[in-house]
């Protein structure tokens, strides 16, 4: 394969509101990077609180006959805009890596894991199948069923611009629901893509809106009424107020958070496969992504076999071109972002733990504006340290030596976040046990990156999911939906005479 498309659009990225682009009443908006040569590439347009009402008035207006339509037809349009996704991935992955960053082979991985969602959506006449009891008591039929609950919104974070948005729109819109997304304002090009495509899949106009846009925008889809339930991913303090805001205004919210995801390995594991896990998990993405493994507890002797060989294959990662086919890591989102990442390795270093490989000040040739940092690595980092305790959200990895096994479970559980964890080791008891004690939503048993399947569901436990429920799969559908009882029972079955006692099975 040759070198993919570039994504060059230079216009101002707007709206899709009620089936077509808007640029609404907003005049406020923001610079769109492109974080590999550090220009300006585009503006978006930052909604007003108007422009939220727009939105969630075409989305209000659309949602009843969509609700109404027979679920397998809803399927078909989905089926549509799977196959409309399929036939424009690479277009999809060149916009994330133009305005995230991330390199574009893993840009692809990541429009993949979204079609996964769309894929279990197709499926939704069976998921809303609901539960029927015969003859509960005699003459008397009771079901189950599960109602759309109307408008619902989605807020989403920069790292994915396309396969979180998709952890929620697909199995909303199966469900019955229309749907408004606020992407990140990073990243948005991507957002109008997908309404785009599901626009040419058949979807009703206003069943799916896009308004792109800052804390204004997140705030006014937070209190109007007719915004039903809203499903957040981003930083853990932003997850908070979120899920606070939205219960105080009477809506259901799921509200994923941030991380600090350990891998432990033990002494038994296989170092190369641990090396290669770490080195991938630590690094891919820039460390940006929320199920990226920034600590490795080190078991015992483990910690002198696999220090030396990771820091060997830190330094040399192609950090590159993220269009290049062999790149391995590209730029951080923003400059903001890098400064931050390298702030934390500044404090790692005033806190006493040892900089084995220092990612700082890389410089790629040819491309010298752009936001890139290189892979970090830290030795003999403590429980006690703020990069330990803190999400640095870039490719710095943290090795914390730790005597047993024990002491690795108990410093996973202590930890303020709980989104996923894995274990390396060739022990089938020390693999069980781990999965059964560890305090964390996700487990990896020699899979560094445990993310579910679309058909098992994502979530984080402790600080990194508010709420109840876990994005997408069984309980995504359950999000989405209400259950309804009936109880039923015809003329010739009613007995004579007001009852005045609790009914009960006859
Ligand atoms: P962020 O919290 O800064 O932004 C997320 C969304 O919230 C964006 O749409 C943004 O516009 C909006 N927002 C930001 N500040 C706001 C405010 N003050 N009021 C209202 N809305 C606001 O997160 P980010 O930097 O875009 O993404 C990275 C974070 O997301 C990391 O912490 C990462 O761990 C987390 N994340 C978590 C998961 C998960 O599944 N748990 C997945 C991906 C990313």
């Amino acid at each position: 394969m040759g070198a993919p498309a570039a994504f060059t659009a230079t216009t101002d990225i707007g709206h899709w509101i009620g089936g077509q682009p808007a640029r609404g009443s907003s005049t406020r908006s923001q610079a769109v990077y492109n974080p590999a040569t550090g220009a300006v590439a585009r503006q978006v347009l930052l909604a007003s609180e108007g422009d939220v009402a727009a939105a969630v008035a075409a989305a209000g207006a659309a949602q009843p006959a969509w609700g109404e339509m027979p679920p397998i037809r809803r399927a078909r349009v989905l089926n549509n805009f799977l196959a409309l996704l399929n036939q424009h991935k690479d277009t999809l992955a060149a916009m994330i890596t133009a305005e995230h960053g991330k390199v574009f082979t893993d840009a692809q991985g990541e429009v993949s894991r979204g079609i996964d969602i769309v894929e279990f959506a197709c499926g939704v006449p069976q998921l809303l199948k609901g539960d029927y009891t015969d003859q509960v008591s005699t003459g008397i039929d009771n079901w189950t069923l599960r109602q759309p609950l109307g408008v619902v919104a989605g807020i989403t974070p920069f790292n994915f611009p396309c396969m979180v948005p998709m952890w929620m729109f697909p199995v909303a819109l199966a469900c019955g629901n229309a749907f408004i997304l606020k992407p990140s304002e990073r990243d948005p090009s991507p957002s109008l893509f997908m309404a785009e495509l599901l626009q040419q899949a058949g979807l009703p106009d206003g069943v799916f809106n896009v308004v792109q846009g800052d804390k204004v925008a997140v705030d006014a889809l937070l209190s109007h009424p007719d915004v039903k339930a809203l499903s957040f991913v981003g930083s853990t303090p932003i997850a908070r107020y979120i899920y606070e805001t939205g219960a105080h205004h009477g809506k259901r919210v799921q509200a994923l958070g941030g991380a600090k995801n350990h891998m432990v390995v033990m002494p038994d594991a296989d170092v190369d496969q641990a090396v290669d896990a770490l080195i991938g998990a630590g690094y891919g993405s820039a460390g940006e992504r929320c199920m990226a493994i920034s600590v490795a507890v080190l078991v015992g002797d483990v910690a002198d076999r696999i220090v030396p060989r990771l820091a060997e294959r830190a330094r040399a990662l192609k950090v590159k071109n993220p269009m290049e086919l062999d790149a391995e890591m590209g730029p951080i989102v923003t400059q903001q972002a890098r400064d931050r990442i390298e702030g934390y390795i500044a404090l790692g270093v005033e806190e006493g733990a040892q900089l084995v490989v220092d990612g700082r000040g890389l410089k790629v040739p040819g491309l010298e504006g752009g936001f890139f940092t290189g892979g970090t690595l830290f030795d003999h980092v403590q429980p006690s340290m703020r990069i330990y305790q803190e999400e640095i959200f870039g490719p710095v990895l943290a090795c914390v030596r730790v005597p047993d096994f024990a002491a690795a479970v108990q410093l996973v559980n202590d930890h303020e976040y709980g989104n996923g964890v894995a274990c390396f080791t060739s022990d089938g008891g020390v693999a069980r046990e781990f999965a059964r004690r560890v305090q964390v939503g996700m487990v990896g048993i020699n899979v560094p990156i445990p993310v579910p399947m679309a058909w098992h569901g994502f979530g984080g436990w402790k600080r990194s999911l508010f709420g109840d429920m876990h994005a997408y799969g069984e309980e995504g559908v359950r999000f989405y939906t209400r259950q309804k009882s009936v109880m039923q029972r015809w003329p010739d079955s009613i007995g004579k005479g007001a009852e005045f006692i609790m009914p009960t099975a006859r």
